[in-house]
Formats: C-alpha cells, structure tokens, sequence
C-alpha cells in the first residue's frame, strides 16, 4: 500500500476550498504556543481558526499555565497583525484572519487514566497513543459541539511525534464522534513539519520570544529527557 502524504492531502484540500471560494471553520487542538506558530501562520489563510488548548497531559499545573499563557499571547500577536495590517516578517498576510481561543478543561486525572498501564512505555510509543487518543476525542467532541467542520492538530509538526499516528488516531476521532453525536465532522490530514514547517516555527518562536520548553508535556517524558542530559553531561 502506499505510503500516504498527508502534507499533500491537506493542499489537495485547500485547493478545494479555495476554487469553490469557501472558508471552512476549522479547530486546532494545540500542544504549546512554538508548535502552533507556524500552523497558524498558514491555516489563518485559509481558515476560520478556532484554537483549542487541551492538554491534561502536561502534569505540571505551573508548566500547564505557561504553555497556556504562551499560546495566549502569540494569539494576541496574530490578532493585533490583523488588526494594524502589519505583518512584517510573516510568510504570508494577504488573506489573515483572526483567531479565536477555546480553553479545555485541565485536569491531569484525565491523561493517568487514559494512560493508565502505559506509563513505562518510552516516548513515541502506546502511551503516546493513549494521549493523543485523549486530546484528539476531546477535539472532535467539541468541534462537533461547536458546530466546526474540521478538526486537526499542531502535533504534526514535531520530527519527534509520528504522523501516521496522528492522523490515523484524528481519523478515529472523527468516526467515534460522528457515530456517538449524529455529527458530520472531519479530520483535516495535516503533516506541519514539511516543507520547512518545523524550521519556521523555530523562526517565528525567535520571532515571537515564545517560551520553548525541552520536553513534551508528561512527567514521564521530562523524566526521560532529564536523564538523556544527565547522560549527555557524563559524555
Ligand atoms: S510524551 Fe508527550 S505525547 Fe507522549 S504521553 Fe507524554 S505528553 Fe503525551
């Protein structure tokens, strides 16, 4: 079977929107405010962006509230560009729209028991999945909520998260709440590292001055890297 390119789809639907002229709403569940930067620097063309913060898995309240402050603020930025029409040094400006924020639910008892009996599990494997399972239900079900038709999610655009997952788990989502709900929601394939994605949003998190933390969210994966640094420092 071949391999699928999700970058590629997510332009082959643009395309779509874009010759019938129709702007779609979409929401974006996001990780951190660095990861985000780019997607929303290209999705803003093109979308009617809501963002929506869930992340129960950060189980640090103190790291949880940063990230989530963070991702506020670059909003605020993106929002104030619209606003001035001054999008100096931004990729692309000509058709930016304003984004919208929703706030999930913080609660970490939910991602100890969603991973519940994967917590050994290194990074990138089945707790991964659990957590992305966690985030990307709840995605759908309030985009389905919402009333928004397309659902993805700026963890595609790490080198460290694998996109077949993703999208096959966003995929799942979709099903499991257009079946639970009676809704029509989609979603949207998205591999955001491509085509320099990654390396942009280094740039605009420069740009930005956006905290950039070295760990994913759990205190398993900070555990993990402390002892990667602990290891490098012995080197
Ligand atoms: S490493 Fe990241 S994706 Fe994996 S379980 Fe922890 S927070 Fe979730």
């Amino acid at each position: 079977m071949n391999k699928r390119n999700y970058y590629k789809e997510l332009e082959n639907k643009i395309d779509g929107f874009q010759k019938s002229g129709v702007v779609p709403k979409l929401l974006l569940h996001v990780c951190c405010a660095p990861c985000s930067s780019h997607c929303l620097e290209f999705l803003r063309q093109y979308f009617d962006v809501t963002v929506f913060f869930y992340n129960p898995n950060i189980t640090e309240e103190a790291e949880y509230r940063k990230r989530v402050a963070e991702e506020k603020r670059l909003i605020e930025e993106y929002n104030r560009q619209v606003d001035e029409k001054n999008f100096e040094g931004m990729h692309s400006d000509e058709h930016a729209r304003k984004i919208a924020i929703i706030e999930g639910e913080y609660d970490p008892k939910e991602y100890f028991e969603a991973v519940k009996g994967y917590e050994d599990i290194p990074e990138g494997g089945e707790r991964c999945r659990k957590c992305f399972e966690l985030r990307l239900r709840k995605t759908a079900e309030i985009a389905a909520k919402e009333g928004i038709e397309f659902f993805t999610t700026s963890l595609t655009i790490s080198p460290l998260k694998n996109a077949d997952v993703l999208n096959e788990v966003g995929e799942e989502a979709a099903r499991f709440i257009n079946e639970k709900n009676a809704a029509e929601i989609a979603f949207l394939p998205s591999d955001f590292k491509k085509k320099d994605g990654y390396k942009r949003s280094i740039e605009l998190s420069c740009k930005f001055g956006l905290y950039r933390q070295d760990y994913c969210g759990c205190g398993f994966s900070k555990a993990e890297r402390e002892k990667q640094k602990a290891e490098e420092m012995t080197r």
